[in-house]
């Protein structure tokens, strides 16, 4: 081999083991998820719950729906399809949302709420998954989905749980508006209680918004793994 070869082969190897580091370390992509769909609650004149420090619950959700669609972005690219089922400022119903997740034909649903209020329960992180009676109805159509639903917020709590050290995410079961109508894999997660002064201070740092949406990304890896 002809040294100015070797010169050349030397150049073209190591930006090669740079990208693959990349792709290996810090990019794992979704697997038998092709959409995701992130409804971020309320919007428009629809504040959803506030705090004394007139933190607003719609904008809280627009911002965590915006994180998990950067980190899904970057580690998908083009290949997972993100929508949102409020793309602008304004409030959407919730046929509209339901329509809009169904039509995009949505492998998973995550809806983002925070807890309210100021009694003891207040501060309580839950993700819920809709159960009711079976019916006719356009809104129980979430139920075929019932085992998914279950084992996706488990999968989700565990992720959830390792970012909160002072406490833990419950799980409820019941006939929950924000998950009505939705024909997929659905949860919806109260991510903080805006009145609960140690969530405050989370919310209030920009990593808090990264840490969360790779803790959610985490969980639909391995949801995707074990479908
Ligand atoms: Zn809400």
């Amino acid at each position: 081999m002809l040294y100015s070869q070797k010169l050349r082969l030397f150049a073209a190897t190591f930006p090669l083991i740079a990208i693959i580091g990349v792709n290996t370390v810090a990019s794992e992509p979704l697997r038998l998820i092709s959409t995701v769909v992130i409804d971020a609650g309320h919007g428009g004149r629809n504040l959803g719950a506030k705090n004394s420090n007139l933190a607003v619950e719609k904008n809280f959700t627009r911002k965590l729906a915006n994180a998990l669609k950067k980190e899904i972005i970057s580690n998908n690219g083009d290949a997972v399809k993100v929508v949102f089922t409020r793309p602008g400022k304004n409030d959407f119903t919730q046929e509209e949302r339901a329509h809009i997740a169904n039509s995009n034909k949505g492998d998973i649903y995550i809806s983002f709420h925070a807890a309210s209020g100021y009694g003891k329960d207040s501060h309580d992180l839950g993700i819920f998954v809709f159960e009711d009676k079976p019916g006719t109805s356009w809104e129980t159509v979430g139920l075929q989905y019932a085992q998914e639903n279950l084992q996706f917020a488990r999968t989700l709590k565990i992720h959830l749980d390792a970012i909160y050290p002072y406490k833990e995410f419950v799980i409820r079961r019941g006939n929950f508006i924000p998950l009505q109508g939705i024909g997929m894999t659905a949860v919806l997660v109260e991510a903080v209680g805006l009145n609960d002064p140690r969530d405050e201070m989370e919310i209030s740092r920009e990593d808090f918004y990264i840490k969360f949406s790779k803790a959610v990304y985490g969980a639909l890896l391995e949801y995707g793994i074990n479908r």
